[in-house]
């Protein structure tokens, strides 16, 4: 927390490491960043080759907008973007576990479900719950978009397809269909394109699914208009082997078909968070 935002960074305050991480429109490298008062922080640097930035700049600089205005822990913070000779730079604070995803499938005898994954759990409902005070839709909640700082630290990153709501209580986004995570998302999302709380809700669910089946894909191989079928007809992802019966029946809660029956993100907080005991805690220090 020893760097300020600062809209713009200079391109010469940055020094480029290795590369941590593939997106979808560039590499992610880890990077020194110094700042004008001399210090030093190591940061990640998203980049957006400058091929896809005549059709894509907008949704990079929508994605800064929005992770500009957040400030919790459990979420990813933006520092700041920059401009090289080939491209834009998006600099964000290092979150030096890498993904949720990645970790449970190498790790997986690191993750107990007593006590990191209800952690996990508890850390991007509160992050959610922020976001939906500040009228943010994620629309792209995933095991694969959730960072770890540390064991016991999930941070909610990729705010490539979120949505500010102003006044209104969900958004509607042209069904173009294509490239949407349909099997996190809910039938409202794929339906009507509605998004809202309550349909990035639904998404926690799949996401908590993810989690308690150590990273098993949802669905299978199953095709998207496949998962539409079955949601209809009323089936669920069945609950995972380690999964205890409570945390399943949360789950269920989730994938309600009508979105007012689900959980908030606040009920989904306190849930997890009553989970993790203080035993536990007590242990790892
Ligand atoms: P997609 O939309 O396909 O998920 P993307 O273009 O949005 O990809 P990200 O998911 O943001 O890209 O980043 C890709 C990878 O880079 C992540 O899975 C993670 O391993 C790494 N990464 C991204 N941001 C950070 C960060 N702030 N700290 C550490 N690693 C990061």
């Amino acid at each position: 927390d020893t760097i300020s935002i600062q809209i713009f960074v200079p391109r010469e305050s940055l020094i480029m490491k290795e590369v941590i991480g593939e997106g979808e429109f560039g590499s992610v490298y880890k990077a020194i960043y110094q700042t004008r008062s001399g210090t030093e922080a190591e940061v990640a640097v998203k980049t957006m080759h400058s091929s896809h930035m005549l059709s894509n700049r907008d949704s990079f600089l929508e994605e800064a907008e929005v992770m500009m205005k957040l400030n919790h822990h459990c979420i990813v913070k933006l520092i700041g973007i920059s401009e090289d000779s080939k491209g834009s730079l998006m600099i964000q604070e290092l979150v030096p576990l890498g993904s949720m995803l990645t970790f449970i499938l190498r790790h997986p005898d690191q993750v107990n479900v007593d006590y990191e994954l209800p952690v996990w759990a508890s850390q991007i409902a509160c992050g959610m719950q922020y976001l939906e005070t500040n009228k943010i839709v994620h629309r792209d909640l995933a095991a694969r978009n959730i960072l770890l700082a540390t064991r016991h630290q999930a941070k909610i990153s990729d705010f490539g397809l979120s949505r500010n709501l102003s006044d209104n209580k969900e958004y509607y986004m042209a069904t173009k269909g294509g490239r949407w995570p349909v099997k996190w998302y809910s039938p409202e999302s794929y339906n009507y394109g509605k998004f809202s709380s309550a349909s990035d809700v639904w998404s926690f669910g799949v996401t908590l699914w993810e989690m308690y089946s150590y990273g098993q894909q949802p669905f299978g191989e199953m095709r998207g208009a496949e998962v539409i079928e079955e949601i209809n007809d009323g089936n669920r992802l069945e609950k995972p082997d380690d999964c205890p019966v409570p945390v399943y029946q949360m789950m269920e809660r989730c994938w309600e078909y009508d979105q007012n029956r689900r959980p908030s993100f606040s009920e989904l907080y306190d849930f997890f968070a009553s989970l993790t005991n203080y035993e536990n805690v007590r242990d790892l220090v």
